[in-house]
């Protein structure tokens, strides 16, 4: 917009000045006409006067000009030059003046037009060609102003396309971006304002409702959208079906800024993403958590160097013979606010940021050096560690556990590497690449949580495996809830016609363990034969035990 007050300023003035130029140089043509008909009236009057006379003289030249009619008409020369000079000098210098207007008229075009791409490309996504985020914010600021004179709500979704990564590893840019185009068009038929739609990220997608009369039908709507979304998308005559989640927030109810708003619709997002229906509403007591979670994620990065972490360890019974046959090592970290902070609450979020790929080093180095006092004491327990989804992918992997065996002295049967079907499925190829070197190199590997995940028998089969892990959730109500013992049954059943010994976690009773024995189960674990516990405390527990 400056650009354009700022050229057409710049040309009205060049243009004025241009004509005086113009009208100067055509003017200064018409006087020299002027002086040469001056002077030749002067030379033909003395000439007429020298002819008639015979000599020239003031008397003479004065009677020429009075009888002489040809010299009259010299005399109106300079007149006729006069009048035409300026006549031409008004015409050329409008014509001139008028040419350069067209062409700044032109130029005014190309200047808005350029201004209008300029300010196209700035505002809205090169691949979906919807409003960018830049203006997104500017649109919700704008509905927020009239909101707030007018006394209306509003609501934004954030659409998330989860597996967006998976998709782009796939098929690659060009058709995922066919993906994201035809999502754009979905959420536009499905929205009520067409142009509320934007792109405000690689894969997530903003959505601005203005006249919202209930906030029931914000939710309706992200129903709608993840039903609209749920269709598989064709692109090469390929099928490809995509996640989603959503987040959603109100105005004024969760915050009275865009900045907030859209802050606020990420909180939500990040729950739907864990929750099962994967959508969700923001709540402030969420926001506390996620404060308090990336204040811990920063104090994570020290708690190693600080020895605020601990490995407990959780026995595993061979239901048989009732003897001890492991233990789990299970994580634990002493804060020094917040006292005894789960693993739950810290590993989830480790393996989002990385942290994990320092955490499990640790936890494989405790682990492996306690495995190697208690063999050292005559004490033989397998020792089983959990690893986690990123960790299954760090090709560095098996020649980490490599080392730090051959630094601990311990011998591969010793122990026992705990995986779960989720973290395998994210990249089964090269998670199984890892577990088939380090299977090669003695390692036993368990399939941990089972039931709760995917369940690929598929990959199941393909997978080295020695242990199955009945979740604890199947486990611990197998006595109150047929549907659950039914399901464990089956999964002995399974594990044993695939060769793989059976762990039952969370076996809290006698009679569950009398269950389990019932069912063929090979190995009990739960607060029923000991909760998790330090070393020290372990050591206590063997020696006052049965087991
Ligand atoms: P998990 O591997 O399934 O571990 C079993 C969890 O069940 C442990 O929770 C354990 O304390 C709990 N548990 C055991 N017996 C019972 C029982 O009878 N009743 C009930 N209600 N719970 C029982 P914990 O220690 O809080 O660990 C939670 C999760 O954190 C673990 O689940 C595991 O996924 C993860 N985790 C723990 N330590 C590590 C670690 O060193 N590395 C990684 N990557 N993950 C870990
Ligand atoms: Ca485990
Ligand atoms: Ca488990």
């Amino acid at each position: 917009m400056i650009w354009g007050i700022v050229m057409i300023a710049v040309t009205s003035s060049l243009l004025s000045d241009n004509i005086k130029i113009l009208k100067g140089e055509v003017s200064k043509t018409a006087y020299q006409g002027v002086l040469i008909a001056i002077a030749a009236i002067i030379i033909g009057t003395c000439i007429t006067c020298l002819y008639v006379t015979g000599d020239i003289s003031l008397m003479g030249i004065m009677n020429a000009q009075k009888q002489n009619a040809g010299l009259w008409i010299l005399d109106s020369i300079p007149f006729v030059f006069g009048f035409w000079g300026q006549y031409s000098s008004s015409v050329i210098a409008y014509h001139a003046g008028a040419m350069i207007f067209d062409q700044t008229q032109e130029l005014r075009t190309k200047t808005d037009d350029l201004e209008r791409q300029t300010n196209y490309v700035t505002t809205h996504d090169p691949v979906t060609d919807l409003p960018n985020r830049t203006l997104f914010y500017d649109r919700v600021e704008r509905a927020i102003f009239a909101a707030t004179h007018k006394d209306l709500l509003l609501s934004i979704l954030l659409v998330e396309i989860a597996n967006f990564k998976e998709v782009y590893d796939t098929i690659g840019r060009t058709s995922s971006d066919l993906i994201l185009k035809q999502v754009s068009t979905r959420l536009q038929g499905v929205s009520p304002e067409r142009d509320s739609v934007a792109k405000i990220d690689g894969n997530v997608f903003g959505i601005l409702l203005t006249n919202v009369i209930d906030i029931v039908e914000v939710e309706q709507l992200a129903q709608y959208i993840q039903k609209a979304l749920e269709q598989p998308f064709l692109v090469e005559r390929l099928h490809f079906s995509v996640h989603t989640n959503i987040g959603i927030v109100h105005f004024p109810e969760h915050g009275e800024d865009v900045d907030t708003l859209v802050q606020r619709a990420g909180v939500a997002l990040d729950l739907a993403q864990s929750s099962h229906k994967g959508c969700a509403l923001y709540d402030f007591s969420l926001d506390k958590h996620s404060a308090k979670r990336l204040t811990l994620m920063s104090e994570l990065r020290r708690a190693i160097e600080r020895n605020e972490l601990e490995l407990f360890y959780q026995a595993k019974v061979t239901i048989n013979t009732g003897k001890l046959y492991g233990a789990e090592a299970l994580l634990r970290w002493h804060h020094p606010i917040h006292g005894l902070i789960s693993p739950d609450e810290f590993i989830p979020m480790a393996e989002r940021t990385r942290m994990i790929t320092q955490l499990t080093p640790w936890v494989l180095k405790q682990a492996f050096r306690a495995a190697g006092d208690w063999h050292q004491q005559g004490i033989a327990l397998k020792i089983s560690v959990n690893l986690s989804a990123k960790d299954l992918h760090d090709p560095e992997l098996p020649d980490l556990i490599t080392g730090i065996a051959a630094a601990t002295g311990i011998k591969p049967e010793w122990m026992m590497l705990e995986i779960t079907e989720g973290s395998v499925m994210r990249d089964p190829e090269h998670a199984l690449d890892i577990i088939k070197r380090l299977h090669a190199k003695g390692y036993q590997f368990s399939i941990d949580d089972f039931g709760t995940g995917y369940s690929s028998l598929a990959y199941l089969k393909k997978m080295p495996l020695t242990e199955l892990k009945i979740d604890k959730s199947f486990v611990s109500d197998i006595l109150g809830s047929e549907n659950d013992a039914v399901i464990v049954k089956a999964t002995i059943n399974l594990a044993h016609n695939l060769g793989l010994q059976v762990t039952a976690e969370g076996v809290e009773s006698e009679a569950v363990m009398e269950r389990l024995r019932e069912y063929g189960c090979d190995i009990a674990q739960g607060y029923y034969l000991n909760k998790p516990l330090a070393v020290k405390d372990f050591n206590d527990w063997m020696r006052s035990s049965a087991y």
